[in-house]
């Protein structure tokens, strides 16, 4: 059957949530291959383990079509966004695109999650992510180190308020490479902020 390898494939951060077209969800049936098995994973993207000879043509045609296509595994996921039910601006969709943009698919000791809510009803779940950016009123909250799984599982705390959003990539991406460089071994995230301390992120996030 030759080599095998996994794509992490997702629509768009978009208002209304995780969208794809029939037509896209066609592509992803047609390109991925008659032997293709298709994963819904529970961090909202579709993991899909292709052979790895057409892994480049693959993504090129599934982003063709207007999807994402990331590393599976040991990395950080798209961003997992709320469904901007506010309204586009109101819950700052381009934020959350840029930010997607900046952080999804760098490689990490462990995979890691980073979530987005457009306000603080917080459908999205952010406190359960390894890393979380809530929109209060015209500002940002981040948060770092909800665990979901396991009989620890625990919320996130907050590390800063009222970050403006040019100030959202800058931090968030300043913590992803300080836990890339600083973590022991397969160190978890939620460890290694208990490790590290808040403190010691919020002088480094200040900087970022
Ligand atoms: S977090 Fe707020 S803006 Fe986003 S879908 Fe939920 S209620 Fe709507």
């Amino acid at each position: 059957m030759g080599d095998r390898t996994k794509l992490a494939i997702n629509a768009p951060i978009q208002v209304g949530g995780s969208l794809f077209t029939p037509e896209q969800l066609s592509t992803i049936g047609t390109v991925v291959g008659v032997d293709a098995k298709i994963e819904m994973t529970t961090f909202k993207q579709l993991y899909a383990d292709v052979s790895t000879d057409r892994r480049d043509a693959i993504k090129e045609e599934l982003e063709r079509q207007g999807l994402e296509v990331y590393p599976a595994g040991f990395a950080t996921k798209s961003l997992i966004a709320c469904n901007f039910c506010k309204g586009a601006e109101e819950a700052s969709l381009q934020a959350a695109q840029t930010l997607n943009k900046a952080i999804a698919g760098i490689e990490t000791p462990m995979p890691l999650k980073i979530g987005y809510a457009g306000c603080a009803l917080g459908t999205s779940e952010p406190l359960l992510k390894d890393i979380a950016v809530v929109k209060m009123r015209d500002t940002f909250d981040v948060y770092v180190g909800g665990e979901p799984k396991g009989l620890k599982s625990a919320f996130a705390t907050q590390l800063l308020t009222g970050l403006t959003e040019d100030r959202l990539v800058p931090v968030v991406t300043a913590i992803i490479h300080y836990y890339k460089t600083h973590a022991k071994g397969k160190e978890k995230f939620r460890k290694f902020v208990e490790r590290v301390t808040l403190e010691q992120l919020q002088l480094l996030a200040g900087k970022g």
